[in-house]
């Protein structure tokens, strides 16, 4: 007997309301037109009355907004969200540094950090991709197969889970905890960039967020025909993953620089939009016992970025399970520190916080301080900015 189950829409997904907190200045106002919720000649005006809601005082219901007449409230909770994604893991350390586990949908989790005490005054570390497609061999991302881009909506929703967390909402404009952003998560910034410019547009707005672009980062492994677009569209601080200074070395850490290689890298890097002295290019480095960390690759280093207005971040290798590599040892880090300090690079690494109890360099004592010191360490000194 021949019984058809049509399952085609039984299978279909509920199609998801759009998450205005992704959305720029005109893409919310034609997509408030587009619902009807407005007329099209209202339609810049209550555009910015909605993004001030989301974006300076972090609404998450369209409930909330009391200057919205209640039918159209309705309307658009009907038709659009505001949902935060949910949060499945927070940690606290006993230095103030936060980390969430967040989802942004079914098998789509996502790492952020804040840090305290970095940059002016705290920095959030956000991701930009679930997994990576460079397979940089010391990085536990790397590991991972790429699940997907994130999109501008998730991007901006990190910021907005650490703002709900850090009570920094209205959008304070003074003695912010939260006063950086870098992208440093998971993923690869450059293979996501329109997301990820558009989320900074959103990020520094000036009716919102504000963070402005100079105390935003984006971090890259070195995707050289993206990164006159990055420096023309964000106008973003730049920080490359260098990690090596000679190509086949650093083919074997980033595979990537067998497509473009450090001298195509560094004549990019010099054409970045408006390097300066007051506008250093970040260069990150992490330190691989008997790997990368001579004083003579020190010296190469040195040699390497001459003429570049540079900082160097000696970030300390962060070990996972599985890796063979190793972090090096403090003096042998201090070493190398030393080399780059007589060439005029200004502390290169920061002295780790709780270094008292870095002998131990396990798990924290208590339950909810379980980020390792290691991982502290690795994470400070990645997202180091200077302090203004
Ligand atoms: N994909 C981008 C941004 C994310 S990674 C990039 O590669 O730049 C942010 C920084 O952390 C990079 O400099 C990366 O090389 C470094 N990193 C990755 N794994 C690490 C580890 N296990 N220990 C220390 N630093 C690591
Ligand atoms: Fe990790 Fe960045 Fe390399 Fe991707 S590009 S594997 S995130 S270090």
């Amino acid at each position: 007997m021949g019984v058809t189950l049509d399952l085609s829409r039984a299978s279909a997904p509920a199609p998801m309301p759009i998450n205005l907190s992704g959305l720029s200045r005109a893409e919310l106002a034609a997509a408030l037109v587009a619902a009807e919720v407005v007329r099209p000649d209202k339609a810049r005006m209550r555009a910015t009355q909605l993004w001030r809601w989301i974006h300076h005082y972090g609404a998450t219901d369209f409930a909330t907004m009391t200057d919205v007449a209640k039918e159209t409230r309705a309307a658009l909770a009907e038709r659009f969200s505001l949902a935060r994604p949910e949060v499945v893991e927070r940690q606290l350390s006993r230095d103030g540094t936060r980390k969430w586990l967040i989802r942004m949908g079914p098998g789509v989790e996502v790492e952020t950090v804040y840090i305290p005490d970095v940059g002016r005054a705290g920095a959030l570390c956000v991701s930009s991709q679930v997994g990576c497609t460079l397979n940089c061999t010391f990085c536990h991302t790397g590991t991972q197969a790429l699940v997907r881009n994130l999109t501008a909506a998730e991007i901006v929703a990190q910021v907005q889970v650490a703002r709900d967390d850090l009570g920094e909402w209205p959008s304070p404009k003074e003695d912010r905890r939260l006063s950086n952003i870098v992208f440093m998560g998971m993923g690869e910034p450059l293979y996501n960039l329109d997301n990820v410019a558009q989320a900074i547009d959103i990020i520094a707005d000036n009716e919102g967020i504000a963070i402005s672009r100079r105390r935003i980062t984006v971090s890259t492994s070195g995707v050289v025909p993206q990164l006159a677009e990055l420096g023309e569209k964000t106008q973003a601080m730049l920080a490359i993953s260098l990690h090596a200074t000679n190509d086949e070395l650093r083919e074997k850490l980033v595979p990537l620089n067998k497509k473009y290689p450090i001298a195509e890298l560094m004549a990019a890097i010099r054409a970045y939009p408006g390097l300066s002295n007051a506008k250093r290019v970040t260069f990150e480095y992490v330190m691989l016992k008997g790997v990368n960390d001579s004083p003579a690759e020190a010296k190469a280093l040195v040699r390497l970025l001459k003429g570049v207005p540079a900082k160097i971040n000696l970030i300390p290798f962060n070990p996972w399970p599985g890796t063979d590599y190793e972090c090096s040892d403090w003096k042998t880090i201090e070493a190398f520190a030393a080399v780059l300090n007589r060439a005029g690079y200004a502390s290169p690494i920061r002295t780790p916080r709780g270094r008292d109890i870095l002998a131990a360099c396990g798990q924290l004592k208590s339950e909810s301080e379980r980020m390792r010191i290691r991982e502290r360490m690795a994470l400070e000194a990645m997202i180091a900015v200077p302090a203004e």
